[in-house]
């Protein structure tokens, strides 16, 4: 018998390290307040283990580096844009690749020439910018997740799979006003839970049947083609690659940033068949992104994502990423800390709603538990709940469906000893929830509100020692 190891471990070792730093709780009091209780304007040099997000925030491979001194900085048909071409066509198969500085990028050009006023674009759960570019256009950005999804504590395998009955009943109402649909893979506002091959083909008859065009946002694409491998029965086994060219053989056309499954600090793609919508986007590109063979990007970022989009499906890679976070959710179910269950690809969320059921929607109870995260154990984490979702394009507010707060794990980054030490700083603040006062906001700007609003513990004090 061969040597069978328990340990997942981490599938690279470290050849370039940076410090991080630790703070007193009277230094991060202070930090807190000088950033008004907002994570997004904390200095990240005050933060010991940044969980604020995996976008962007990865460990490139010595593959990468060295793919980058290789890169073509010439304006046009630089050999670096065809590596990218090549990467992106040997996973997604659709035919036209616009490269983009960032997944935002993508979609404001994909919906420039594809939404206008009034037009309804579903999607299983629009991520915040796509939502916000959505609306941009004067349009309806609609969330269609399974009911499943919108209840933290139920275990279901696919809960980012979209109700493909309310789309069919959508379509057969509207059709005139829905110009294409969206799939997000992962469901990141919805938990970073995975969508089914069953459940896209599912969503892709529909399209078919009333002619829509579908779209995958493929930010995630190869996390939820691992989670299809070791849940969709019929894919048990076969390799990420496979299951990801499966999924992408289901869509007209994708938006990606490669700052998720890209394995990349920068960058992003908008992928189609349709050759008079490839000709409307690049000519929106070359005015605000640059020339087709590179769309805001230096040669060697091309370079960094033609390699990533392979390593990001590298099965010991995927094992060890989603190993983490579902190990880090094993701890915090042992001591009754409650999570979205089960453990999201790129992120475990816990369930702020559940966890501080003293404090109303409208006093943000995720945001507070991030606030105390960084308090007491100098983590960053971000609130995905009212503050994030809560405004209304009309000026109103809100309760969001759900409270989450959500740790999001940058790739090849943090190792095990961090994953414990998180474990414990949880585990503390979980010991003392009681004391964790709500927040109100003090000043906000009229959209996406969560990136600049100042907000302020009620009753002066977040946590009371
Ligand atoms: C990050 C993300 C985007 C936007 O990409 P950026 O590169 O941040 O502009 C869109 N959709 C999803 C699901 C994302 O996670």
């Amino acid at each position: 018998m061969t040597f069978q190891p328990h340990t997942i471990i981490e599938p690279f070792r470290i050849k370039s390290v940076e410090p991080i730093r630790q703070t007193t709780r009277a230094e991060r009091a202070a930090a807190l307040e000088a950033a008004h209780y907002n994570l997004f304007l904390l200095r990240a040099r005050d933060v010991l283990i940044d969980l604020l997000t995996d976008s962007g925030t990865g460990a490139m491979s010595s593959a990468q580096w060295a793919g980058m001194m290789r890169g073509d900085e010439s304006y046009a048909g630089a050999d670096s844009w065809y590596r990218f071409e090549d990467a992106v066509r040997r996973i997604t198969g659709l035919t036209h690749v616009i490269p983009t500085h960032q997944g935002r990028a993508a979609e404001r050009i994909l919906f420039g020439a594809t939404v206008s006023a009034g037009d309804i674009v579903p999607n299983n759960t629009h991520f915040d910018t796509t939502r916000a570019n959505i609306e941009a256009r004067g349009a309806t950005a609609l969330d269609l997740p399974i009911p499943e999804g919108r209840q933290p504590s139920l275990q279901h395998p696919f809960k980012g799979n979209m109700d493909v009955a309310a789309l069919e009943h959508l379509l057969a109402t509207d059709r005139a006003r829905v110009p294409l649909v969206m799939m997000t893979v992962t469901n990141n506002s919805g938990g970073g839970q995975p969508v089914s091959l069953a459940n896209l083909r599912a969503v892709r008859a529909v399209c078919r049947q009333y002619g829509v065009p579908l779209f995958l946002d493929a930010c995630r694409f190869a996390e939820n083609a691992w989670f299809i491998r070791e849940r969709e029965g019929d894919w048990a086994g076969r390799s990420p690659r496979d299951i990801a060219q499966a999924m992408f053989a289901e869509v007209d056309g994708a938006t990606m940033s490669a700052k998720k499954d890209g394995m990349a600090n920068i960058g992003g793609f908008l992928a189609m068949h349709d050759d008079d919508l490839a000709r409307r986007c690049r000519d929106a590109l070359i005015l605000t992104e640059g020339f087709p063979t590179y769309g805001g990007l230096a040669g060697y970022d091309l370079e960094a994502i033609a390699v990533g989009l392979d390593e990001a499906l590298d099965e010991d890679y995927l094992r060890y990423r989603i190993r983490s976070v579902a190990y880090l959710g094993d701890r915090l179910r042992q001591v009754g800390i409650p999570i979205m269950e089960p453990p999201g690809g790129h992120a475990l969320y816990i369930d702020a709603a559940a966890l501080l059921p003293h404090i109303p929607a409208l006093e943000y109870p995720a945001w507070a538990l991030s606030a105390a995260l960084y308090l007491e154990g100098g983590v960053r984490s971000v609130e995905i709940g009212s503050v994030m979702f809560g405004q209304q394009p009309d000026g109103s507010e809100r309760a969001a469906s759900m409270e989450l707060v959500r740790l999001a794990f940058p790739r090849r980054v943090y190792t095990q000893s961090h994953v414990d030490y998180l474990a414990e700083v949880l585990t503390y603040v979980h010991g003392r929830r009681d004391r964790i006062r709500g927040m109100r906001i003090t000043s906000q700007p009229p959209a996406l509100r969560h990136f600049s609003a100042h907000l302020a513990p009620i009753g002066g004090t977040l946590l009371a020692l």
